[in-house]
């Protein structure tokens, strides 16, 4: 590795943070959640109650409070830059937004919402969706966002789970020049659900929509709300939000957050890693149907009174240019988006990129799934112009915010490609073996939390059981991520893929990131997925599926290279017995790989819940992929 060539540093080097944050973690916290606005102070920091912690206790808060009314005194900020997929553009300002909150808080009161009520909330991409959950916080009612390319069988059973007595709709949303039908879904999922008392529905798109009893309209409750409506002060511990996870694994879990913790871990890692200033653009690229745009979309930028575009659309729409456009545009200078779309863009090449003026970067980051090399470099080299740092961030809905990155904001450190470097300060990560005890600097193993955190989840939403099953029972007292790492020599951490993904091959444990970061280093491999299928003398055979980059074409040439490549990365053991090509990977809702698939797929089992699959097509190919193995076996 060549940490030096990468080592960009902002100039920002506060060790005083790191310094306390070591000493005492709880006091540490503590002082950070003082830049916060708090109605009433807290009695005790943490409670903690293994597995349970609850932070700031006693006190009071509210997220919109903290979100809206304390930014009112530059109430012309623009908060968002909207663009909408057909190139609708407007800016909506601080006291804009602060002023559409009110009122659909108001509304929701009038419709009955207490506070502890759940509103579900499935809408595009718009600025409303911002609103609408800001409008929830306000009064304390829990919002439950569900991303708004689920189906009707998804939406149902996350209402049913959640027992949402509010949906907060669009007629409908666009989606690569096509209108998705959201209301049409909201209709077929939520009929029969006797608790739903009322559907708000916003025009987005104007089409025409069936009318039912329980239908209302965004616009009228907007226009005949109050303006005014105070933010409810709060307990911390008050639930903010339910949030379904990404389903990679499974069965999506429902992870409950608190107000005042999650508020803390937001506020500071959003200024510790974006270095967020006041003239900064900021855009993140993720749906808010997910973590990340509830954290780093809504709440860490609204916290800090920062400027972001938000964007509607598909990333590569109409156009493969249509992101550096946006960037070009509202001269982005900081960008947060993930690998896959970093590994799509790629797949482009890079005379997209470079024929858009991009000079407004000035730090890059990713999140979601570990970063190949091969991509950091490309992103470092042809989007940032060598003059970014990038801050790999790893952490889950779980954890709230980020629990592993570099820290621009804060300090200066040289960075490796594809490691998520160091904890955030006031965190404490290790990566342990099966029996919970450290490996050795280099030695592969499974990522743990060792303390709790302010981001920590509070729960499962309606599962304490499962709860404490999932995250607490494979080690006693450590929280487990169920992420395969390695911890350096230098301490940077590297994250190795899922733990239910490891390759077991010949009794070496291989984690899925070492083998396709070595196989998208090759020079035509756009995107790599692996599994391993039984093998009698091995115990797993390494199956690769390969999507080339365009103008790419299959050879035995490419295979072969392919395969030495491999060879020399990671080592002899890890050649794959198969190579296939496909066209597209299985993949989540929000870009992740689905390797349970492919194992799945290839081991005969069922295929299980697929409802957040991004395109159902992979699906096949991958199994005639497998068909064709197995036909060649027997
Ligand atoms: P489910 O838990 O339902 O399977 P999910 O884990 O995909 O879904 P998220 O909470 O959205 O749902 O994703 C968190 C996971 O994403 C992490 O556990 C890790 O596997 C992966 N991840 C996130 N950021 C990074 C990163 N920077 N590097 C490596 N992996 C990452
Ligand atoms: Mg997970």
């Amino acid at each position: 590795m060549e940490p030096a060539k990468f080592s960009i540093g902002l100039g920002n080097n506060d060790a005083k943070i790191r310094s306390d944050a070591s000493k005492d973690y709880v006091e540490f916290w503590a002082s950070q959640a003082k830049r916060l606005s708090w109605f009433k102070a807290w009695d005790t920091t943490l409670e903690w109650n293994p597995p349970f912690a609850r932070w700031f206790v006693g006190g009071k808060i509210n997220a919109s409070y903290n979100a809206l009314d304390i930014h009112q005194n530059q109430k012309d900020k623009p908060a968002i830059l909207w663009e909408g997929e057909n190139e609708e553009r407007h800016t909506i300002t601080y006291g804009e937004l602060f002023s559409d909150v009110q009122k659909v808080s108001n509304g929701l009161k009038s419709l009955g919402v207490e506070k502890g009520d759940r509103v579900t909330i499935y809408l595009p991409m718009v600025p409303e969706i911002m609103v609408a959950m800001l409008a929830c916080a306000r009064i304390g009612a829990i919002h439950t966002v569900i991303f708004s390319g689920f189906s009707a069988a998804s939406v149902h059973d996350r209402v049913v789970d959640s027992q949402s007595k509010i949906i907060i709709t669009a007629d409908g949303g666009y989606r690569r020049g096509v209108i998705v039908k959201l209301k049409e879904v909201v209709d077929a999922a939520i009929e029969n659900l006797d608790f739903v008392q009322n559907v708000i529905v916003l025009r987005r798109t104007k089409i025409p929509i069936s009318q039912n009893k329980k239908d209302l309209f965004w616009e009228d409750i907007v226009r005949d709300s109050p303006d005014v409506c105070g933010a409810e002060p709060l307990e911390s511990t008050h639930p903010l939000y339910i949030l379904y996870t990404s389903g990679t694994t499974g069965k999506p879990k429902g992870v409950l957050h608190d107000t005042g913790g999650y508020l803390t871990h937001l506020h500071s890692t959003f200024r510790w890693a974006f270095d967020i200033k006041d003239s900064d653009v900021y855009f993140c690229t993720a749906d808010i149907g997910w973590v990340t745009g509830h954290s780093y979309v809504a709440y860490g930028p609204l916290l800090c009174g920062a400027t972001q575009v938000m964007y509607e659309g598909a990333p590569d729409y109409p156009s493969q240019s249509r992101m550096w456009d946006i960037l070009q545009r509202y001269k982005v200078t900081i960008f947060y988006t993930t690998p896959t779309a970093l590994r799509m863009f790629m797949k482009y090449g890079d005379a997209i990129p470079n024929s858009f003026d991009l000079s407004s970067l000035r730090l890059l980051g990713t999140v979601g799934e570990p970063i190949n090399p091969e991509v950091w470099k490309w992103y470092f080299r042809t989007i940032g112009k060598d003059k970014c740092p990038i801050i790999d961030t790893w952490w889950q809905t779980e954890t709230g915010g980020m629990m592993l990155s570099p820290l621009p904001g804060l300090e200066t450190i040289p960075l490796k490609p594809g490691s998520a470097t160091f904890p955030i300060p006031g965190v404490d990560i290790a990566v342990v073996d099966d029996a919970g005890k450290e490996t050795l600097p280099d030695t592969k193993g499974y990522l743990v939390i060792r303390k709790p955190w302010p981001g920590m989840l509070l729960t499962l939403w309606g599962d304490d059981e499962k709860y404490k099953s999932v995250y607490w029972s494979k080690y006693s007292g450590f929280y487990y991520t169920g992420d395969y790492a390695i911890k350096d020599g230098d301490g940077y951490f590297w994250l190795l893929g899922r733990a239910d993904d490891i390759l077991k091959i010949a009794g070496h444990r291989i984690g899925t990131a070492e083998l396709e970061s070595s196989l998208v280093s090759h020079r035509g491999v756009a995107e790599a997925a692996v599994c391993g299928i039984p093998h009698e003398i091995k115990g797993e055979a390494i199956i690769a599926f390969l999507v080339l980059k365009e103008g790419i074409k299959v050879s035995e040439t490419l295979q072969n290279e392919v395969m030495s490549k491999v060879r020399s990365d990671v080592g002899a053991i890890a050649t794959p017995q198969q190579i296939y090509f496909v066209s597209k990977l299985p993949k989540t809702r929000s870009g992740k790989i689905m390797r349970r698939l492919l194992r799945a797929i290839a081991s005969n089992e069922k295929i299980g819940d697929v409802s957040t699959l991004e395109d159902g097509a992979a699906v096949s190919e991958i199994q005639a992929a497998f068909d064709d193995i197995k036909n060649q076996i027997s």
